[in-house]
C-alpha cells in the first residue's frame, strides 16, 4: 500500500468501524481492514441496551437505526426455581439485526471518509518495541502491508491483534458455546426480550419485529458435542427443556441460516501495546447474558478514539493517553464482569433467585438501579453496594 496512515483498524464491527469514524471526523487519515464482506451475519442475541443506543446517537446514526430497529420494553426473566419477573428497561432499548447495524456503521465510516479494505489481517508490523501497521492476506493469497502510526485491534473475540501483540491471557474457566438464529412462529412478545436460565445454560427470545425472533441457546460445549447432525432438534430440546413450558418452538421455523460460535471466551493482559490499542470484544469478551457488548464496543472505540486524537494532535504523550484509556477501560470491565458475577448468582441460587425476583417485582427503583447499572447509564459499582445487594436477597 506505500504510504503510512495515521491508523489502521483490524475489524468492522461496531468497535471498528465507529473507532474509525471517529477518526477520520477528527482529520485522520485512516484504512479499515475487514475479512468479511458486508453485510455479514454476526452471532449475536441482536438487543441494543440504552447505552448502546445513546453512544449511536452521539455517532449521529441513531435515526438510521431506529428506522430498521424494533423498540423494546424490557426483559422477561424466568430462573428456574423461582417466578418470572418482568424488567421495564428505562431508556430506548431497541432491537437491531447485526446485518442491519453494523452495515450502517461502516457506510458512515466510509462517508466519514475511512477508506476500507477487503482482507485477513494476518500479523502485526513491528519497528523495534513498536507495532506500525499490520499484514493482510488477500482471498487470492497475495500479502501486502499496511503502515500505520497506531494500529486499533477491533477484531472481537480471539483477536489476532491481540495474539501477536502478546496480549492475550489464557482462560481458566470450561467455554461455553452458542447456537441459535432468526426465527417465525413465536407470536408477539410484547416488546420483551425473555430469558430462560438454568444450569450453566440459558435461552433468549428477543423480538425482532411483530413475527421475527432472535433465538439464542448458549450453554456449555459438552452439551452441544452430543448434538452432532441435529442441532435444529437439539436447540429446541435445549430450549424445551429451560423455557419449562412457558414458550414452545412448535410453531416456530427458523429463517435462513443457523448461527453457532465459540468458545465464548477471551481475556487480555492489557488493552493496550506500543502504538496498538484493543477495543471492543478484543479487549476482553464479557458473558453475554448481560447484554452489554455492543455498549462496551462502541464505548471502548469513543474512549480509545479520543487517546489516539490526543496523542495525534500532541495534547498528552501516547503513553499518557494510552495508559488513561487502559485504566479506565480496566476498571469499568472489571465492575461489570463483577456486576454479571453478581447477576448469575442471584439467578442460580434458588433461594437467591426466588428473593430477589420477588424484590424486583415489587421495588422498580431497584429493578431501574440493575438496569440502568448493566446499559451503562449509571456506574456498574451503583448496582454493587451491599445497600442495594443486601435489599435484592434478605
Ligand atoms: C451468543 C452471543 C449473544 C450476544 N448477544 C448480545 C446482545 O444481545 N447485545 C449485545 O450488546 N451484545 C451481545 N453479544 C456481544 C456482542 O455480539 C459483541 O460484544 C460485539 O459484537 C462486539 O463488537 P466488536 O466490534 O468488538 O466485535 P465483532 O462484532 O466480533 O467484530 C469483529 C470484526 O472483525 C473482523 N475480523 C476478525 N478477525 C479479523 C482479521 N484477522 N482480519 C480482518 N478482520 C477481522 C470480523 O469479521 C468482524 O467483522 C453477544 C455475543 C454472543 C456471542
Amino acid at each position: 500500500m506505500g504510504s503510512v496512515v495515521d491508523a489502521v483498524v483490524v475489524g468492522g464491527g461496531p468497535a471498528g468501524s465507529s473507532c474509525a469514524l471517529q477518526l477520520a471526523r477528527a482529520g485522520l487519515t485512516v484504512t479499515l481492514v475487514e475479512r468479511a464482506t458486508f453485510p455479514r451475519r454476526k452471532v449475536c442475541g441482536e438487543y441494543l441496551n440504552s447505552g448502546a443506543v445513546a453512544a449511536l446517537d452521539r455517532l449521529g446514526v441513531l435515526n438510521d437505526v431506529r428506522a430498521q430497529a424494533y423498540a423494546l420494553r424490557g426483559v422477561r426473566l424466568v430462573p428456574p426455581r423461582a417466578s418470572s419477573v418482568e424488567l421495564p428497561f428505562t431508556g430506548g432499548a431497541l432491537s437491531c439485526e447485526r446485518e442491519t447495524l453494523d452495515a450502517i456503521l461502516l457506510r458512515a465510516a466510509v462517508y466519514a471518509g475511512v477508506t476500507v479494505v477487503h482482507g485477513r489481517v494476518e500479523d502485526l508490523l513491528r519497528d523495534r518495541e513498536r507495532i506500525d501497521g499490520v499484514w493482510v492476506r488477500n482471498d487470492d493469497g497475495t500479502a501486502y502491508e499496511v503502515r500505520a502510526r497506531w494500529t486499533v485491534g477491533a477484531d472481537g473475540c480471539g483477536s489476532i491483534v491481540a495474539r501477536q501483540a502478546g496480549l492475550t491471557r489464557g482462560s481458566w474457566r470450561l467455554p461455553r458455546f452458542a447456537v441459535g438464529g432468526h426465527y417465525t412462529g413465536f407470536g408477539d412478545l410484547g416488546g420483551f426480550v425473555e430469558m430462560y436460565v438454568g444450569a450453566g445454560a440459558y435461552f433468549a427470545l428477543n423480538p425482532l419485529g411483530q413475527n421475527r425472533t432472535n433465538v439464542m441457546v448458549v450453554m456449555p460445549k459438552t452439551a452441544l458435542a452430543t448434538w452432532s447432525g441435529f442441532v435444529d432438534e437439539g436447540v429446541a430440546g435445549k430450549a424445551a427443556e429451560l423455557g419449562r413450558g412457558h414458550r414452545s418452538f412448535a410453531k416456530a421455523q427458523r429463517i435462513g441460516a443457523r448461527a453457532a460460535i465459540g468458545p465464548l471466551a477471551h481475556s487480555v493482559r492489557a488493552p493496550i501495546a506500543g502504538g496498538a490499542v484493543l477495543i471492543g470484544d478484543a479487549a476482553g469478551f464479557l458473558n453475554p447474558f448481560t447484554g452489554q457488548g455492543v455498549f462496551l464496543a462502541l464505548r471502548s472505540a469513543e474512549n480509545a478514539a479520543l487517546a489516539i486524537v490526543s496523542a495525534a494532535r500532541n495534547r498528552v504523550c501516547e503513553s499518557s493517553a494510552f495508559a488513561d484509556y487502559a485504566n479506565e477501560r480496566r476498571a469499568d470491565f472489571a465492575a461489570r464482569k463483577r456486576l454479571s458475577a453478581a447477576v448469575g448468582w442471584l439467578i442460580d441460587v434458588p433461594l437467591l433467585a426466588r428473593r430477589a425476583s420477588a424484590k424486583l417485582a415489587r421495588q422498580p427503583r431497584l429493578a431501574a438501579t440493575l438496569i440502568d447499572a448493566l446499559a451503562g447509564v449509571r456506574s456498574p459499582e451503583s448496582a454493587l453496594t451491599p445497600a442495594v445487594l443486601g435489599e435484592l436477597v434478605l
